[in-house]
Parts: C-alpha cells; sequence; structure tokens
C-alpha cells in the first residue's frame, strides 16, 4: 500500500511505551493508536454487565473515552477480555487498517508487531524491570493523589505480567526483528531518543 508506514511498539505495562509512541506520532507526523485502549473500552462494558465477546463485536472505536478508562479495575477487566480468542479477533480488522493508512501509524499495544502488524517497517519492544514499572506505577497514583501501596502495585504489575505473557492468544512477547529498548535505567528523555533513533533508521533504509 502506497505510504503506509507502521511503527509497531509492544511491551509490558508501564514500560513507557505510550509516552513512547505519542513522541514518535509526534516526531513523524504519524497517526497513533493505543490499542490497550480497545481492551480497556471491552473491560469497562463488561464490568458494566455487558458480556465480552458481544462488546468487542459491538464496539465503536470511535467513541473511545480515554479518561474514563485508565482506573486499575478497568485495567484488570481488560486483561482478562483480552485472552478470549473472539474478543481478539473482533478487534483485528480495525487495527490493521488504521496500521496501513495512508501517511503512516503508529500503535502501541502486545501484539502489534507479532500479531497485527507483523511487516511493520519498524518494531520496538519497549520493557523494563517489574520492580521500575511498579516505582512508576506508584508515583503516578500518588502524583494524582490515590492511596497506594507499593508492594500491592507490584503485585498488581507482576499478575498483569503472567496472564499477558501466557496466555495461549497473542502472548506478549517481542516480535521478530523488533529493537529491544529496556528503559529501567533510563529517563523518558533517553528512552524517547532510543526509539526515535531507531524510527530514523529505519527510514534510511527504506
Ligand atoms: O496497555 P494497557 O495497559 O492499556 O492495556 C490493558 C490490557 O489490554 C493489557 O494488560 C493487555 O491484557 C490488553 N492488551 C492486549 N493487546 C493489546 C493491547 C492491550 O492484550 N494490543
Amino acid at each position: 500500500m502506497t505510504g503506509a508506514f507502521t511503527v509497531a511498539i509492544d511491551g509490558p505495562a508501564a514500560a513507557g511505551k505510550g509516552t513512547i509512541a505519542r513522541a514518535v506520532a509526534a516526531e513523524f507526523g504519524l497517526a497513533h493508536l493505543d490499542t490497550g485502549l480497545l481492551y480497556r473500552a471491552v473491560g469497562a462494558r463488561v464490568l458494566a454487565g455487558d458480556e465480552a465477546v458481544a462488546a468487542a463485536r459491538g464496539l465503536d472505536p470511535a467513541t473511545l473515552e480515554d479518561a474514563d478508562l485508565r482506573s486499575q479495575a478497568v485495567a484488570e477487566a481488560a486483561s482478562r477480555v483480552a485472552v478470549i480468542p473472539e474478543v481478539r479477533d473482533a478487534l483485528v480488522s480495525f487495527q490493521r487498517a488504521f496500521a496501513r493508512r495512508a501517511g503512516g501509524a503508529v500503535l502501541d499495544g502486545r501484539d502489534i508487531g507479532t500479531v497485527i502488524c507483523p511487516e511493520a517497517e519498524v518494531k520496538l519492544y519497549v520493557t523494563a524491570s517489574a520492580e521500575a514499572r511498579a516505582e512508576r506505577r506508584w508515583r503516578e497514583l500518588c502524583d494524582r493523589g490515590q492511596d497506594a501501596d507499593r508492594d500491592t502495585v507490584l503485585d498488581e504489575v507482576r499478575a498483569r505480567d503472567a496472564r499477558d505473557a501466557g496466555r495461549a492468544t497473542a502472548p506478549l512477547r517481542p516480535a521478530e526483528g523488533a529493537v529491544i529498548v529496556d528503559t529501567s535505567a533510563m529517563s523518558i528523555a533517553e528512552a524517547v531518543a532510543a526509539a526515535l533513533a531507531a524510527v530514523r533508521q529505519a527510514k534510511r533504509r527504506g
């Protein structure tokens, strides 16, 4: 397809994918899709009493309300619905069309480089130790004025990792050819710089 240039960014929760994806989109003028929001929207519907597969099939991606989907309860529900193959199937075509749109796109999630767009021009796997990610999540919650316990946050990070990496369908893992960006000991600026360098290199190659 002419004009399609896809940056696929995968990795576990709180590794810095979202920040990196937004920076890449801004730098190169690409559209951005946070695919976690799709699963969060389905998870939120399930918490409201809907059936998961029906919720996924009926989802209108144009109506995703970011602000309502950021809670820990919705994140948990998202990772539970994400193990259901029919839920994942229902969300594939929208993501594939977004990935290959003219003008280019950056998508971040868990299976973008492995399942949604293995032909992506750039694949990044953004990761960090569970401890580093839990520390960031905990600080974020404290900054928002929430009363969070460090050890509980670390347990939640580990539980979500285990579910995302251990599921049978589209488990979290680096795609073939992915550039690994380990942000454990990096500042945000360093992590963003590493990602931008990888995209620039791919653009030169292409
Ligand atoms: O990235 P975020 O934390 O918003 O994702 C919420 C959950 O949605 C993840 O824990 C994961 O289970 C699921 N997800 C997925 N595939 C994606 C994006 C998110 O399974 N591409």
